[in-house]
């Protein structure tokens, strides 16, 4: 084999270094099935997204502009480093780490199996693997392995040294500490490796630039490793190495490493509106059908959703329903239905997805917690969308006659009076009565800007007071406004949230016709 040679010596090291042409094809073997089990099991999660109804919404318009805004937002950590910055940086350091050492080990791929043994079909062998390229290579990956290695130690940290609660719940389970600690020995594992082998080798002045190996190594001599032992060592530290490698490849498709891949698929396929907007409820969809009433109710972006969940617990830790005691964790409800979801797919029992009475997979009194303030999408780094999915489930529960007796009570004043003080409707405009000029009628006259005023400012005490201090605000600034009177109706916006659809429909379609 011949290198070409860029500085007048073999600055290059050997990949397959003692391993042997046994070796050599054993590795080869076992990096093909490691791709093959990483391949079907990436394949079987995607079919599974194609067995979910349609979404509401386009996921997949500007497909392009969407991969490169998503790009933008997961390789600046932006979402990450949103009220924590260590977080942040531990995030940016181990995904940026992690995608050097990927990319640094497929040029090294595209050298050893492509460039080599075209150039060697064609003549002369001859590989890039070498020379100045191969120095700058050496020391970006060292530097950049290096931050990986920073940022899974500032995880470890804080995850089993401060123990930061919002890492720790019910969903936690082996898959969080053996991500982590396979990633850190990795890592680690690639110092080893290099540093024995600098040591064997007896220190080539050019693998200085691999500093973190040659400390490795250093230290090692220092220890009392000869070059002998090095040597002698180097196999069994390189396999350990490599099948840690394939294994790694291998699993991620089936656990937590999936996020790598589920989470920017999520990202790509957000919804900038989500939550602002809730899907309709079909028009000829019967009680039955109306909500969550089983997995194949899901959207494909519903069940991506559940996968992309990294188990942060950012959202749980925003949420007032759970800071105020309520029995709502968001993460935790996310994960049930990714675990009832998991189940019936490998065949388990069959239950209700919200109800109340403790036995469906979400309770009631859960869902009656939620406030729908949207500060869990706010927080959440891989934009899921919890509210569009809380709201099915609420929509069940109105449909199977479970809602709050209170919530069904205020339903019942809004449905019959238009508000949810149960106040009568002739009365919304009596906060007006107080004012020493007449509040203009939008309905009998045209107007600049209609002002909506809500049911608080209407009929609550307080807020009238609000209301009145407006008014005298728009009327000594000369602005041409107008309300509706006794034509306003409820805005119908937390009666969708509860999963009142039909009386939410009603309502806009009364004040559509109002502002008409
Ligand atoms: S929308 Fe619901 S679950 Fe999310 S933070 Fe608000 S109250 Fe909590
Ligand atoms: S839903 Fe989002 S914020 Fe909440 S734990 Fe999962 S990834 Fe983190």
């Amino acid at each position: 084999m011949t290198f070409v040679l860029q500085t007048g010596e073999t600055v290059t090291r050997e990949t397959f270094w003692l391993v042997g042409p046994v070796g050599k094809a054993l590795f080869y073997f076992l990096a093909a099935l490691a791709i093959v089990v990483f391949l079907y099991g990436v394949y079987e999660r995607f079919a599974r997204y194609t067995r979910g109804t349609e979404d509401a919404f386009a996921r997949l318009d500007d497909l392009p502009g969407r991969i490169v805004s998503a790009a933008k937002t997961v390789g600046s950590n932006e979402n990450q480093f949103n009220r924590d910055l260590y977080g942040g940086l531990m995030h940016a350091f181990v995904m940026w780490g992690f995608l050097t050492l990927l990319i640094g080990t497929t040029i090294l791929g595209i050298d050893m199996d492509g460039y080599r043994l075209v150039t060697g079909l064609l003549g002369e062998e001859q590989s890039f693997f070498v020379g100045d390229f191969y120095l700058s290579y050496s020391l970006v990956m060292d530097a950049m392995g290096f931050l990986f290695v920073v940022g899974l130690g500032m995880a470890i940290y804080r995850r089993y040294v401060v123990r930061n609660e919002r890492l720790w719940g019910k969903h936690t389970s082996l898959e969080d500490g053996l991500f982590v600690w396979t990633l850190f020995l990795l890592a680690t594992g690639g110092y080893l490796v290099e540093g024995v082998r600098i040591l064997a080798t007896g220190f080539p002045e050019f693998e200085t630039v691999s500093f973190v190996g040659w400390f490795v190594a250093l230290l090692m001599r220092e220890v009392g490793v000869s070059a002998d032992l090095a040597t002698a060592l180097y196999p069994a530290a390189w396999w350990s190495h490599s099948l840690l490698a394939l294994g790694f490849v291998a699993w991620i498709p089936y656990a937590k490493p999936f996020h790598m891949l589920s989470s920017f698929a999520n990202v790509v396929t957000r919804d900038e509106k989500a939550g602002k907007r809730l899907p309709g409820v079909p028009a000829d969809a019967g009680p039955d059908e109306i909500g969550f009433t089983g997995i194949e109710d899901m959207s494909w972006r519903q069940l991506l959703d559940q996968d992309a969940c990294t188990k942060c617990g950012r959202c749980s830790s925003v949420c007032p329903a759970k800071a105020s005691g309520r029995p709502l964790d968001p993460r935790d409800v996310i994960l049930d239905l990714k675990r009832y979801r998991e189940s019936v797919n490998a065949g388990g029992e069959r239950k209700e997805i919200v109800a109340d009475g403790g036995t469906s997979v979400i309770d009631a009194r859960t869902m009656e917690s939620c406030m729908s303030c949207m500060a869990c999408m706010d927080a959440c780094p891989v934009d899921i969308e919890h509210v569009p999915q809380f709201t099915e489930m609420n929509r069940r529960l109105t449909e199977s006659g479970e809602m709050d007796e209170n919530v069904q009570e205020t339903m019942m004043d809004i449905f019959g009076q238009g508000n949810s003080f149960g106040n009568p409707e002739r009365k919304r405009p009596d906060w007006t009565d107080e004012l020493d000029f007449a509040v203009p009628d939008a309905r009998d006259e045209a107007v600049e800007y209609l002002w909506y005023v809500g049911d608080y400012p209407s009929y609550d005490e307080r807020n009238q007071r609000v209301a009145r201090s407006l008014a005298t605000i728009f009327e000594h600034a000369g602005v041409d406004y107008g309300i509706l009177y006794e034509d306003e109706q409820n805005d119908g916006n937390d009666v969708r949230r509860v999963g009142e659809e039909g009386l939410y429909e009603m309502l806009a379609e009364d004040n559509v016709d109002a502002f008409e």
